[in-house]
């Protein structure tokens, strides 16, 4: 933090306090406020949240935090990427002015933030019925995390509008709910998947990939794709399509084999008003998503078929 190079048209606040200010302001003045949350890392797929928000609202915040509660002690919070200067320099780059907001952990979570989370004191949100699933399987209380986070930053930042990627789909649906059902006075966006020129969704964590690694990192797309393929042209009947697609990554993880490991996670085909999974014809649209760990890295991804969130 300390040399840190602030470039032209960023402000960077590290206190909840002044950034308030800040934002006070803009309600005085009458103007609108367009915010993106972020752990940093940013690519292409955050700063095309920036540019939404920015067509939208007379300013645009950020927030960069890498959020502890939403990790689970076995998993990547202390080598998850942190960039911050190119992450503000990217910013600098691609938009005339940009506001980020970078809170110490111990602000966050003012009862301190336990790993552990049976251990963890002071309040936390949590979405029943839409957490458990899909992603909440292998991460049962990643939800729980995020949503406490969001809710903290809602109630910081207090934008007019928000803006969230469908690259974590699920993610989407839960804050959608948080956001009706604890009454946030906040509009919701939802911005598509943006993706590199291969079709690999854009992810902090792809930097994680050796080069043969990313070679097979589509390996997830490519199962999807074949169920909207099969979804469009030959059956609608989910558990087929999924079969499919579970196939399709088996045969690839034993083509990779000697070069690679690949592990499925899961595939799965859910209704977007449930999340519950469709065990028969898909009749409403539905949400193809899945996780594949392509060596150490999990990667996800998703498509959603004749729905809109
Ligand atoms: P993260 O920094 O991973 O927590 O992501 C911050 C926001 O950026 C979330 O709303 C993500 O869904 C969104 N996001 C991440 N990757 C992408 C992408 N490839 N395309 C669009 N949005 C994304």
């Amino acid at each position: 933090m300390n040399n840190l190079r602030i470039p032209p048209g960023i402000r960077v606040f590290n206190s909840i306090k002044d950034f308030r200010q800040w934002r006070r302001q803009i309600l005085l003045d009458r103007q609108t406020l367009g915010y993106v949350p972020t752990m940093g890392a940013l690519h292409r797929g955050h700063l095309a949240l920036v540019s939404e928000a920015k067509k939208a609202c007379d300013h645009v915040a950020l927030t960069i935090f890498v959020n502890p509660a939403q990790f689970a002690p076995n998993e990547d919070l202390g080598t998850y990427p942190r960039t911050l200067q190119a992450d503000l320099d990217a910013l600098a780059q691609h938009f005339d002015r940009a506001t980020v907001l970078v809170p110490q952990v111990a602000e966050m979570y003012p009862s301190g933030i336990e790993p552990d989370v049976t251990k963890q004191v002071g309040p936390f949100v949590e979405v029943k019925g839409f957490s458990h699933q899909l992603e909440g399987t292998t991460r049962p209380h990643f939800f729980r995390g995020v949503a406490t986070v969001v809710s903290k930053f809602l109630n910081i930042v207090e934008p007019e509008q928000v803006y969230f990627g469908q690259k974590d789909v699920q993610q989407c649906v839960v804050i959608q709910r948080m956001i009706r059902d604890m009454h946030f006075n906040v509009h919701m966006n939802i911005c598509p998947t943006v993706r590199e020129s291969d079709g690999l969704a854009m992810s902090s964590r792809n930097t994680y990939l050796t080069p043969i690694q990313r070679k097979y990192a589509l390996v997830l797309y490519n199962a999807l794709k074949l169920m909207q393929e099969m979804y469009e042209n030959t059956t609608k009947h989910a558990p087929t399509l999924v079969a499919a697609a579970t196939e399709l990554v088996n045969k690839t993880q034993q083509e990779a084999q000697a070069e690679c490991e690949i592990k499925l996670d899961y595939i799965s085909i859910a209704s977007p008003s449930t999340l519950n999974e469709v065990t028969d014809d898909i009749k409403d649209g539905c949400i193809m998503s899945g996780a594949v760990y392509v060596g150490k890295t999990r990667l996800i991804d998703n498509l959603m078929l004749d729905v809109k969130l």
